[in-house]
């Protein structure tokens, strides 16, 4: 079966190039143009490689890397870096990169590259992807189960959005507005006390001490942010 690739990289020129001799190799190729398409592609699909640009419009490779391999996302990426980033290099492996190249790259290193890397590569590498864990809590986006310790945690199902959204956005400062919107939509009317409200029921269910949260935690005045 042909392997899928994702190339996530925003010069048109390279993109038609690569697209054309990885699809003569028979690759099904997929691409996007800017890091944030990328991650969420990488994100929601299964692929066998990515090839993924450091300078990327909207979010940087290495950032993308960094968010994919947070979430469990072990798909074998190949960085593309400029002439001389010798700091991307380290920093790319150091994220868990598989490979990088140097622009501009010879058509024939960058096909074996692919290889060596899809004939080492798990097959199972996909049976981990997309869990997720922070303390004692496992969150598994493919089969929306969350546990705790183990042991299955019920959570309603604007819990669980609300939930993954605050993950996908951890470390970053979350309006109520912004998760009345992204998790509640526009269609609903709900205030921002309900966001208050689920965000407490999240806490009962997975804090280890729910009156001095420290995953969901408020940042006063702003909203909420996740930390894990
Ligand atoms: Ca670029």
């Amino acid at each position: 079966m042909s392997k899928r690739i994702l190339l996530v990289e925003d010069e048109p020129g390279l993109v038609l190039t690569l697209t054309d001799c990885l699809a003569n190799e028979e690759y099904l190729v997929e691409t996007a143009q800017d890091g944030e398409t990328g991650l969420r592609r990488a994100k929601e699909e299964t692929f066998d490689l990515l090839i993924l640009d450091v300078m990327l419009p909207r979010k940087n490779g290495f950032d993308v890397l960094r968010d994919l391999r947070q979430h469990g996302i072990k798909t074998p990426a190949i960085m593309l870096t400029a002439r001389g980033q010798i700091i991307d290099k380290i920093l790319g492996l150091k994220l868990g990169a598989d490979d990088y190249l140097t622009k501009p790259f010879d058509m024939g290193e960058l096909l074996a590259r692919i290889e060596a890397i899809l004939r080492r590569a798990p097959n199972d590498q996909q049976v981990t992807a997309e869990v997720y864990t922070f303390g004692d809590v496992r969150v598994d986006s493919r089969r929306a189960e969350v546990t705790r310790s183990g042991q299955p945690i019920e959570l309603a199902a604007r819990e669980y959005h609300l939930l993954r959204y605050l993950i996908e956005h951890r470390e970053a400062t979350i309006s109520r507005d912004e998760l009345l919107n992204e998790v509640w939509g526009y269609d609903a009317m709900p205030t921002t006390r309900t966001v208050d409200v689920h965000v407490g029921l999240l806490r009962q269910k997975l804090e280890p001490n729910p009156r001095h949260p420290q995953f969901i935690l408020t940042v006063h005045g702003l909203g909420y942010k996740f930390v894990g």
